[in-house]
């Protein structure tokens, strides 16, 4: 991954924005859970795009501690007054239905009814996203607004689900590099109509595998897209002996919304992914805030569960619980745009930069500055364009450049970013002032 390429794709922005939006229209639709063909259908989708290899893992399947549910699938789902009339339809909105649902087909009162209806009161207008995986119910989901002008009355309630035994679909994507040492980026693709969280994840990530395919790359890249929590542990047990490559690697979730980026960090703290991230945020003219790992949140509490530790952190907008939206109806096309999607693609894009290009040099000419005036290296000659920046970045580089730091500790010690710091390296290394060194 070169310089010339994160210049490339920055100029290209506003088609990724077109283009991820676009993907996330096509996938919005689909009545996804964490089994069943609305999952197949969306890997389907992604399929088009990067050649990932789908899995199907039986139900009952021990997986670590948890087992492998039955498949969940529905075709039609609606409550009918005694006037035959339609007061809440599936086909209107998935979220109608918790989902997992078991099949019903019953006439109740209103009383009866009311037991298995979740609204907002707090946000009356919303329909709340409900699930119910692991214990055989059925619910239905309308907004607060709707339940209260539900009148006394005897009511038609069908779901027509199946819930049998099937299996738990998952996609991987693997993208060798130079080394064995791996970076794992996993989404999760069971929420159903829900934009923030997690479509816009399913179509970063998807994008970004499409970019690095095309890129030299250095480290070798795995992209899961599993569901939430069920789908982690399932990769988990059953890849365990691929672990030991992963050196880094981020959930993506809730990177569409326009609001300030959040980094939560590793379960470390202080590897070298949380650095990487930490410096495009803060040379970024974005505002952002650092968390601490927790065990709450998505699958890094699978994947930095203490029995396997790995170095997972979470570049996210606003997140979770922080966005009034979160898990209701809310979560739309309002909350979530292809400029902001972009916009987290590049930094994404970003941190992955410094992890590809970041080493050890060691200055040439060690013993007083080298001439750089007579390497039209200083000032401007040679290349006008060169920002005052580059020169500074120059004498950073040459003076820190002694086997002991690398160009990420010397962006982090001058305060340049992280593209200028390597671009100027480049240039040293082609004038000799500059080799390849180890860390000391
Ligand atoms: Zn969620």
């Amino acid at each position: 991954m070169e310089i010339a390429d994160i210049k490339k794709i920055e100029s290209n922005i506003d088609d990724f924005s077109e283009q991820m939006y676009y993907l996330m229209k096509s996938m919005y639709p689909i009545c996804r859970s964490i089994t069943g063909n609305g999952v197949r259908q969306t890997h389907d989708i992604i399929r088009k795009i990067i050649p990932i290899e789908t899995k199907e893992v039986p139900s009952n399947t021990k997986v670590l501690d948890w087992v492998i549910p039955k498949e969940w699938n529905i075709n039609d789902a609606y409550i009918k007054n005694s006037s035959g009339k339609i007061i809440i339809n599936f086909k209107d909105s998935n979220l109608h239905v918790v989902n997992y649902s078991k099949p019903i087909k019953a006439k109740l009162s209103l009383n009866e009814l009311k037991k298995h209806i979740h609204t907002l009161p707090e946000q009356p207008d919303l329909i709340p996203y409900v699930t119910m995986y692991y214990h055989e119910d059925w619910g239905f989901c309308m907004s607060h607004k709707q339940f209260l002008q539900l009148e006394e009355d005897e009511y038609e309630v069908v779901i027509d689900s199946s819930l049998e035994d099937g299996s738990l679909t998952y996609s991987e994507y693997y993208l060798k590099g130079e080394l064995d040492d791996e970076i794992l980026i996993s989404t999760y693709t069971c929420h159903p109509s829900l934009c923030n969280d997690n479509l816009s994840g399913v179509v970063l990530t998807t994008f970004l595998a499409e970019i690095l395919t095309k890129l030299k790359r250095k480290y070798s890249y795995r992209f899961l897209f599993i569901p939430e929590t069920i789908g982690a542990i399932t990769w988990l047990a059953l890849n365990e002996q691929k672990l030991s490559k992963i050196k880094y690697g981020s959930v993506v979730n809730c990177v569409g919304d326009s609001g300030d980026f959040t980094y939560k960090k590793t379960r470390q703290g202080n590897s070298l992914f949380d650095t990487a991230v930490i410096n495009v945020l803060t040379n970024s003219n974005h505002n952002f805030s650092i968390i601490d790992f927790t065990p709450t949140g998505s699958d890094e509490r699978q994947f930095s569960s203490p029995g396997f530790n790995l170095p997972i952190g979470n570049i996210m907008r606003t997140f979770d619980h922080n966005f009034p939206e979160y898990h209701t109806s809310g979560d739309n096309f309002d909350l979530v745009k292809g400029e902001s999607l972009a916009e987290s693609l590049l930094v994404y894009l970003k941190t992955i930069f410094i992890l590809e290009n970041n080493c050890y040099f060691l200055n040439s000419i060690p013993k007083g500055e080298p001439q750089l005036g007579k390497r039209g290296l200083y000032n401007s000659v040679g290349n006008k364009q060169r920002k005052k920046n580059s020169i500074l970045a120059t004498q950073w580089i040459l003076n820190f450049s002694d086997g002991s730091n690398s160009l990420l500790d010397i962006s982090e010690k001058s305060k340049i970013d992280f593209e200028t710091i390597k671009e100027s390296a480049d240039l040293l290394v082609e004038n000799k002032l500059l080799k390849k060194g180890s860390r000391k």
